[in-house]
């Protein structure tokens, strides 16, 4: 059992098969979000300003979109890390991150005690 004693200690197969089928996912949502906020702006005709809900639906839209974006950027970093060599370890403090966060948030790139990004 002690085999896999590498600072992650954690498996990287595993983790990279996580991280792949999480990016395929993210990547489905925001072609998904795209198409629809496409459609929004080519589907009517009506003025710009016309309508304030729509502008708000609109910026919620967008949050998400950006929120969904950033997590993507999580997940091509953690990928990043793992050909790299610095999986398992943050990427402020270079502390070990967890394995147990690694299982829980394979895109985790930071420590517990580092605050996110973003
Ligand atoms: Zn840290």
């Amino acid at each position: 059992m002690d085999q896999s004693a590498d600072a992650s200690g954690i498996d990287l197969a595993w983790l990279a098969g996580a991280l792949s089928a999480k990016r395929a996912e993210i990547e489905a949502e925001l072609d998904l979000m795209s198409r629809l906020t496409t459609d929004m702006n080519g589907g009517t005709h009506g003025r710009p300003g016309d309508g304030t809900s729509v502008t708000v639906e609109r910026l919620t839209q967008v949050a998400a979109y950006d929120r969904v974006g950033l997590l993507l950027s999580d997940v091509i970093r953690a990928q990043v890390k793992i050909t790299d060599g610095t999986v398992g370890y943050c990427d402020r403090c270079g502390e070990v991150i967890q394995p147990a966060r690694l299982r829980t948030l394979p895109w985790a790139t930071r420590c517990v005690t580092c605050p996110a990004a973003h």
